[in-house]
């Protein structure tokens, strides 16, 4: 199998994506074509705003693609706003806002405020184990429903739910990408290999 890997770069933290893929060990790509996706084996869908990436994604002719490869069963891991992307439910979307969908939960966008209410805190990952995700939430949404056979991979110390994962998809609401934290694309490189 493959360990070709791509990265959606429409918009958003990309490059920080292609370094920790990179750091793994694995090929990792820019993907911005129908062509492009069909090369990889898995996909990123970085932190951005993920109306953006919406909006793009359809100018590019990369919704259908990209749908029916989640649908085929390509793991696809999405930070932030692409967690947005892949929730099937949205909630505070801009008008006509789509996702791809695919992960069977409801998230809010700009679940904790602006800019400004951005934070860091360390979340317990029992898939990870130890140490503890030092997390960052920027703009973050928050899982706010979480359908059958969805597995909450980490909450915040209230029980909100800040991670996920559901057969090849993964959605975390914070950026492991930009803290040097790599057991999420590990993980997700494993989701690759088993698929
Ligand atoms: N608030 C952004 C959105 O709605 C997500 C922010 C992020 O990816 N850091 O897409």
């Amino acid at each position: 199998m493959s360990r070709r890997v791509g990265v959606l770069a429409l918009q958003g933290d990309v490059r920080e994506h292609v370094r920790v893929l990179s750091e793994l060990g694995a090929d990792a790509v820019l993907v911005r074509r129908p062509d492009e996706l069909a090369s990889v084996s898995g996909l990123v869908i970085p932190g951005g705003e993920s109306s953006v990436i919406d909006k793009l994604s359809r100018a590019f002719g990369m919704r259908e693609p990209v749908r029916s490869a989640i649908a085929s069963g390509m793991p696809v891991y999405g930070t932030c706003a692409g967690l947005i992307l892949l929730a099937d439910r949205i909630t505070d979307g801009i008008v006509g806002q789509q996702t791809f969908g695919g992960l069977d939960v409801a998230v809010r966008r700009n679940a904790f405020g602006t800019q400004v209410d951005s934070f860091e805190t360390d979340l317990a990952v029992p898939a990870l184990g130890e140490p503890p995700v030092h997390a960052v939430f920027i703009r973050a949404p928050l899982v706010e429903q979480v359908g059958d056979g969805v597995e909450a991979l980490a909450a915040l110390d209230d029980g909100r739910v800040v991670a996920v994962r559901s057969g090849a998809l993964m959605g975390t609401s914070f950026h492991p990408e930009v803290t040097g934290e790599h057991r999420f694309h590990e993980l997700f490189l494993e989701m690759v290999r088993a698929a």
